[in-house]
């Protein structure tokens, strides 16, 4: 999702209390910031933010942290946020390859993936967010039992995704081709690409991962 360039989002996102602005001066203290010792659970490409701050406020008890690398998105997302009187979620604008500049060793519980870019071009595989590059990422700031949680509509990236997480040494815990008519479907919140995709009949595919150590 790339929005046309928005004017002055750059500079609502640098003044609004819901982004961390500096967010590598908080790498080891995330949870110092929240003030609590409670889990921290992040989504990578959260779009507009929908699934994230549902999550939030049902939740009260888990850290949430939404991260987006367009500004264009983010601040979509922003507008949403400031209508919701929570304190356990924030957003990042940033590029997930910078995880680990933001984020200390163990320091997240748990990484969800929605909807995720499928580059399907062979060319493009590293940009996946479910290649190695970036599982190694993932493998740097999750806790030793921290998992993955990976939706999408796109069948080439799931299948892709079904091999390039076990050869990156991580276990598929479970999956599902149409986790609507499963029995992964309990307590399924839903994103924006997966309300519209749905919509439109196609099956959403989820599966989930632990690093196999
Ligand atoms: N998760 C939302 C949903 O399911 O409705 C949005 C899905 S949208 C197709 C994917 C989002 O991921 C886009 O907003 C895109 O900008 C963001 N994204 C893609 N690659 C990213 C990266 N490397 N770092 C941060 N965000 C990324």
């Amino acid at each position: 999702m790339r929005l046309r360039h928005i004017k002055g989002a750059e500079e609502e996102i640098a003044e609004s209390p819901y982004v961390v602005q500096d967010p590598q001066s908080l790498k080891g203290r995330w949870h110092e910031f929240f003030g609590n010792d409670n889990p921290i659970r992040i989504e990578v490409g959260m779009g507009k933010g929908k699934f994230i701050m549902e999550l939030a406020q049902m939740n009260p008890d888990i850290n949430y942290v939404g991260i987006e690398r367009y500004s264009s998105v983010l601040l979509r997302g922003l507008q949403k946020r400031a209508e919701l009187e929570l304190s356990n979620i924030y957003f990042m604008r940033i590029d997930a390859l910078e995880l680990t500049e933001v984020f200390a060793e163990n320091e997240v519980e748990r990484i969800y993936l929605n909807f995720s870019d499928p580059w399907p071009k062979d060319r493009h595989a590293k940009r996946r967010l479910t290649s190695d590059r970036f599982l190694a990422v993932y493998d740097r700031i999750l806790q030793p039992d921290g998992i993955i949680e990976f939706k999408t509509d796109n069948q080439d990236l799931f299948r892709y995704s079904l091999e390039s997480i076990p050869e990156a040494g991580w276990q598929v815990t479970s999956h599902t081709f149409d986790l609507h008519h499963s029995d992964m479907a309990e307590g399924n919140v839903m994103t924006e690409y997966e309300t519209k995709f749905s919509a439109e009949g196609k099956p959403i595919c989820k599966l989930t991962a632990r690093r196999d150590k």
